[in-house]
């Protein structure tokens, strides 16, 4: 290792962040002189940025190469062909950054790798004998988001690690699955990350059994429920119990309710709560028929459980519910036009009588009874979860919180080795598709999730584990000789105890020094100053805790050695 010193590192920071900086790791980020943008969603990483980002690497490729799965790197560009085998070609949609050679031949810029290892490996991968195979590389993705934002959080070009695995039993799947669950757990423990493992949904990707790995962060896009008895799900997926209540009168009731067109008008016209009321959405299924989905009053309609319920739904627009008979507002399941479809959710199969539009402006319906004033022809689980939901598992009343989705595991089942056409030789010579895993985590992502994590007024706190160094020593006399020396000396042992140091040599005020310290971050800080030094001391600073020491002169590369090895410890 060679000492850095401050004098001589390209790293500019910043009194003000852009004003495009929403969230406090994008900020911060660029203010550290991390990062700089160069497009939406698109940036270059400074020199200080790039260390951190080897070393979020470098985690995430120990615990890859610890449970058996091989680094390989595969290229960025990818041929369209591999993309129509697939079938990807066409659903992926703008997201895919596509272009043409100067032939004509169309290509895509990575934004996952399943076509591309697919069909690396379907003519070479061929006995059962050479199962499992696990392979990984990080490699740079592009997907051009809608709406990148966020810094790192949301790119258009991020680092990736993904992993894809081969097997000829559910068992081996079953199994490496588990081994990378497990290994997510630790990436997020070393990286000092407080997080949770949630049920999710499997989205573009395709399979069935997934969990998504979640720093917990106010700014995180994704929002969870968990119970203390260790469930934990998206609330896109979560299959709740949701508790509703009874609005009881004696037989079907119409009620004047004029100008009560929303859950709130309604609850508070009738002085009820919005559990007791139902909501009701209107929508088009992918075979163009017309529903109307009903949810308990204080519940949303999730997006992704209503496609898995109807394939294809969408919501209906002001006209097209106009041209369809439906009253905006009021609708209900009584006296629907014909051919309507009622969808409802399960939360509802208990309640007895509902208080619902009545399909008429200005009125509701109480005491609207399922199966007697009405039927309902698909019941499915329609609601987004929130807190005070029970439990599925243990009936317990459900917290939430929100978090940032930093890897996700997959078991893909044999989608891609069937659609194409990768097989192997099972034991009694026939040919089988292959079982696939594939698992992925975002390297930028997950940096930027620490920030989000570890920061306060005056900057980043790095964890030890990945600080662009570990120790800064930093002189506050400049000029004067000894406070410089006794500075370059705890820097050059420290150094040659295998501790990575930087030396904040610069002709700078004691104020700049300090500030750049706390906005960079870096984890310890000892400060030799011209009156410390006189009593035989110097100061140590833990970023991390705010804790202040005066350290004795002769013992302080000592100390340091010591308590940086336990420092390291923790996130091993
Ligand atoms: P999201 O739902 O947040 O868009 P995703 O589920 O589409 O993400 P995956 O296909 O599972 O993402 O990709 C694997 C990992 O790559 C994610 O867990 C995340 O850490 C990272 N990732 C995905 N999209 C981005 C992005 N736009 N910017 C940075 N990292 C990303
Ligand atoms: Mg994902």
């Amino acid at each position: 290792m060679i000492l850095r010193r401050m004098s001589e590192l390209y790293a500019p920071t910043l009194k003000e962040a852009p004003s495009d900086a929403e969230v406090i790791s994008h900020q911060l980020l660029i203010r550290a002189a991390m990062m700089r943008k160069v497009a939406a969603g698109v940036y270059s990483f400074l020199p200080l940025g790039f260390d951190v980002l080897r070393k979020v690497e470098q985690i995430v490729r120990e615990e890859m190469r610890a449970i058996g799965c091989q680094e390989m790197i595969m290229s960025i560009i990818q041929p369209a062909e591999l993309w129509h085998e697939s079938g990807r070609w066409d659903v992926y949609g703008p997201e895919l950054m596509r272009f043409e050679d100067r032939h004509g031949h169309g290509f895509a810029l990575s934004p996952t790798q399943e076509e591309l290892i697919t069909a690396l490996v379907r003519d070479e991968l061929r006995s059962y004998k050479e199962l499992p195979k696990s392979l990984f590389h990080i490699q740079w993705k592009y997907r051009d988001e809608i709406r990148p934002r966020f810094g790192l959080l949301r790119g258009r070009e991020f680092l990736m690690k993904d992993a894809y695995s081969f097997h000829d039993t559910q068992e081996s799947l079953q199994v490496h699955y588990d081994e990378m669950a497990r290994a997510y757990g630790r990436i997020c423990e070393r990286l000092g990350l407080e997080y949770r493992p949630v049920e999710a949904d499997s989205g573009q990707i395709g399979g069935k059994v997934t969990t998504e790995f979640m720093a917990l962060a106010e700014s995180g896009e994704a929002e969870l429920v968990y119970c203390s008895c260790g469930f934990a799900a998206n609330t896109e997926v979560a299959e709740a119990k949701i508790a509703t209540q009874i609005y009881e009168v004696d037989g079907l009731t119409k009620i004047h309710t004029p100008r009560v067109a929303t859950i709130a008008e309604l609850a508070n016209f009738l002085n009820v709560s919005e559990s007791a009321t139902v909501k009701a959405l209107s929508g088009m299924d992918g075979e163009g028929n017309i529903v109307v989905l009903f949810v308990p009053g204080d519940h949303e309609l999730g997006d992704i459980k209503a496609e898995k319920a109807l394939p294809g739904f969408r919501m209906l627009g002001e006209e097209e519910m106009l041209e369809s008979g439906l009253v905006k507002g009021f609708m209900g399941p009584v006296g629907l036009p014909n051919g309507v479809r009622v969808v409802a959710d399960n939360a509802l199969r208990v309640l007895p009588q509902w208080l619902i539009g009545a399909n008429e402006t200005d009125y509701h319906f109480a005491g609207a009874k399922p199966g007697v004033d009405f039927n309902v022809d698909i019941w499915a689980d329609l609601c987004t979860a929130k807190s005070g939901d029970l439990c599925p598992e243990c009936g317990l009343p459900l917290q939430d919180a929100r978090g940032i989705e930093v890897g996700q595991v997959f078991q893909l089942g044999t989608k891609y080795s069937v659609s194409m056409s990768a097989r192997y030789m099972d034991e009694a010579g026939a040919e089988q598709p292959f079982l696939m895993g594939c698992y992925g985590w975002g390297v930028t992502r997950s940096l930027a999730a620490v920030v989000e994590q570890y920061n306060d007024e005056y900057g980043i706190k790095w964890p030890m584990s990945i600080a662009p160094a570990e120790v800064a020593v930093i002189p506050l006399t400049v000029g004067d000789e000894l406070v410089e020396l006794t500075a370059l000396r705890i820097a050059n042992e420290l150094l040659t105890a295998g501790i990575e140091v930087v030396l904040d040599d610069r002709d700078d005020r004691a104020g700049v020094k300090f500030n750049d310290a706390d906005l960079i971050g870096w984890p310890y800080q000892v400060v030799v100053g011209k009156r410390g030094l006189e009593a035989g001391e110097v100061e140590l600073k833990i970023r991390l805790s705010g804790e202040k020491r005066s350290l004795p002169l002769e013992q302080v590369v000592a100390i340091l050695v010591q308590q940086v090895a336990d420092e390291r410890k923790k996130y091993q």
